[in-house]
């Protein structure tokens, strides 16, 4: 079958046309671990504790929606390898995998200042989110459509889509297959590539960018963000049919 919206074969999980929510299984991947948080945000923040932040309001939006089934990879922050992540996904039989990540931009972008007596470095040139998913991907197409559902969702929400990972230089490039929905493909990023179900990378927003950081930071913010996220999961389940 089909998939009437974008003319892509479609989740083959159900095999109702309608969603069951208590059967679709949802890993969310907090990015990095507490001891290893990834970027440094213009406040001086590890990007891990903002996207465990995003993935714990994840998890109870989709909960109250009736995904009984979501669950988070790693509880505690523990530094689990990328091949470990999705393994642990597979185990569980999740049905679709959203690796939560916060975004920094090259260091040629980023400028020193000082922040409460601190070194930090940050960048106004860029905001917004990315969307990451890997032809390598045993199920691309359907990741394909799963960044595409989110994109949508998250540009109905108001959200804008951050573009400098397509910028032709060295650490970016990165083919735009989806400028209006700020979606690119990356075909060797472990976590999506070893996933062996539908599975994309979500950059929320640019925690290098102090005023784009203040926004992430407000939970009105972060509600929609999660929501737009949920509503996106909620219409590829509906659209699962085989
Ligand atoms: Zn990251």
């Amino acid at each position: 079958m089909l998939c009437a919206l974008w003319g892509l074969p479609v989740f083959s999980h159900a095999t109702e046309k309608n969603c069951i929510k208590s059967d679709f299984v949802i890993a969310i991947d907090s990015g990095h671990s507490k001891a290893n948080p990834g970027a440094i945000s213009a406040s001086g923040i590890g990007e891990y504790f903002f996207n465990h932040h995003i993935a714990q309001l994840l998890l109870e939006e989709l909960v109250s929606h009736g995904f009984s089934k979501v669950f988070l990879i790693s509880q505690d922050g523990e530094g689990l390898g990328l091949d470990t992540r999705t393994r642990i996904a597979l185990e569980k039989k999740a049905n679709v995998l959203l690796s939560i990540h916060h975004d920094s931009v090259q260091p040629r972008y980023l400028s020193k200042w000082e922040c409460n007596g601190r070194q930090l470095y940050h960048c106004e040139r860029f905001r917004g989110y990315s969307l990451f998913y890997s032809s390598k991907n045993e199920k691309a197409e359907e990741s394909l459509i799963l960044a595409q559902a989110v994109g949508a969702k998250l540009r109905k929400n108001g959200f804008v889509a951050s573009l400098h990972h397509a910028e032709k230089i060295k650490g970016e490039n990165r083919p735009l297959v989806d400028r209006e929905r700020g979606i690119f493909k990356f075909d060797n990023l472990v976590v999506l590539k070893t996933a062996k179900m539908p599975a994309i990378l979500v950059e929320c927003g640019i925690i290098v960018n102090k005023d784009e950081e203040t926004s992430l930071g407000d939970p009105a913010y972060q509600r929609m963000f999660v929501t737009s996220i949920r509503e996106a999961v909620e219409e590829v389940c509906e659209q699962g049919n085989s």
